[in-house]
């Protein structure tokens, strides 16, 4: 279906901030870059460093072997790609899709591709824009291995570390949902943090350095966890979650006493009192992993 100069190729659909960083990582490796937005004008400062502006999705798919495309969600993506000139023209050649879904979306997105002949790769970015190109960008993929290693050395002009995650498509969209859920939870704590310390009088700046430190704890925690959770055992030693709840409660009522909405520390609090209410009191705080999963 392809020719040698499209194997050297690669086609960005999607030219939102990562969209073309990913393009502008294309380019600097010396790639053949296609580029392709719903907005026209977004790639005008991608032209001017060498790729080529593509008039349709369907021009801008027929001229590489391999289409990434990064939107904000699969709806978008679903818009640019499910009609019939842009199937047409990506039939026998490989898409990978860096959009971030969920898995049940890169599931639905394979089979739809392997209905139409498009091979088809499901991804994540767990990066900024700003990684990109550079050995600190994270990308994870998966669906059909040998298609993934085909494609590796074009995949490689973007920087960073690539992991291949296993053959299921929904594998990557499962490992971004729980980093992500992971991300926005933390984020969130962070904001309310800042606003309960601002009405304390304790400014952002003041915070950041103790912030850090928080931050810079979580780390080892994830590892030494990590058995401890996948063999079932959920030890308090130290800290178990009665300690926890009494903390979280504080944390609470300084919000409360403030008129600071509490909602996710109560939701916390409330999924460690489920927890000693089960009986497990003298466990540690990441059992309610196992209780939140409980049918
Ligand atoms: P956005 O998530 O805002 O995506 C913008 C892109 O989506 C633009 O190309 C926009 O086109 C397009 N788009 C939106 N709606 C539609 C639609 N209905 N039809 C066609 N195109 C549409 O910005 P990013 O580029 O930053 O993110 C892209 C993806 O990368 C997201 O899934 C995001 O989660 C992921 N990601 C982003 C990171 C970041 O740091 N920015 C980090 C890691 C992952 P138009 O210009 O026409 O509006």
């Amino acid at each position: 279906m392809s020719t040698r100069s499209e194997q050297s190729a690669v086609t960005v659909l999607g030219l939102g901030p990562m969209g073309r960083a990913l393009a502008g990582a294309f380019l600097d490796a010396g790639l053949r870059t296609t580029v392709w937005n719903r907005t026209p004008g977004r790639d005008r400062e991608l032209v001017e460093r060498g790729a080529v502006g593509a008039r349709s999705v369907e021009e801008a798919v027929a001229a590489s072997a391999l289409t990434v495309i990064c939107v904000v969600n699969y709806d978008a993506a679903d818009a640019i790609v499910r009609r019939d000139a842009v199937t047409d023209a990506l039939k026998g050649r490989t898409l990978v899709n860096l959009t971030a879904d969920t898995p049940d979306r890169a599931r639905d997105t394979a089979a739809w591709a392997a209905g139409h002949g498009i091979r088809y790769l499901d991804g994540a970015i767990m990066t900024p824009t700003t990684t990109i190109g550079t050995p600190d960008a994270v990308f994870i993929h998966s669906g059909p291995e040998e298609l993934y290693r085909e494609h590796r050395p074009v995949l490689d002009a973007l920087g960073g570390t690539h992991t291949h995650l296993g053959e299921e498509i929904g594998r990557a969209a499962a490992y971004d949902i729980a980093l992500l859920d992971i991300f926005w939870t933390a984020m969130a704590g962070y904001a309310h943090a800042l606003a309960v310390a601002r009405a304390e009088g304790v400014t952002a700046r003041e915070l950041a350095p103790f912030a850090q430190g928080i931050g810079a704890i979580l780390p080892p925690i994830f590892e030494g966890l990590a058995e401890e959770v996948d063999s079932g055992s959920f030890s308090g030693d130290g800290n178990p979650i009665t300690s926890a709840v009494s903390s979280m409660a504080h944390i609470v009522h300084t919000s409360e006493a403030h008129g600071i909405d509490a909602g996710v520390m109560r939701a916390a609090e409330g999924m460690a009192r489920r927890v000693i209410g089960l009986g497990h009191g003298t466990d540690g705080f990441i059992r309610v992993a196992e209780v939140l999963g409980r049918r």
